[in-house]
């Protein structure tokens, strides 16, 4: 009975962890950082690890790469530099 219960509680946070680590993935890629470093990562620890991610990417690595082209542009820029698409800053 107990056992059961262990292997139910063990899904859910390999769940858990999984989405969490191809959420970071995702993340990390259209952003421009190291994507499997991250999505390993992510993989290893749940909440912390996202709330690890989610402040390291917005507060430190903020790059302004276009979604469109992939250029890096100036960190102050608005619209690409490259081909003058507007850049997301969330
Ligand atoms: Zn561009």
């Amino acid at each position: 009975m107990d056992t059961k219960i262990y292997i139910i509680l063990f899904t859910l946070l390999f769940i858990v962890l999984g989405i969490q680590s191809v959420w970071i993935y995702k993340d990390a890629e259209k952003r421009g950082l190291n994507k499997w470093l991250w999505g390993a990562f992510g993989f290893l620890n749940t909440p912390t690890n996202l709330l690890i991610y989610l402040i390291v990417s917005r507060m430190f690595l903020q790059k302004n790469i276009c979604l469109k082209c992939g250029h890096k542009n100036n960190k102050n820029a608005n619209f690409c530099e490259n081909c003058g698409e507007k850049i997301n800053m969330d």
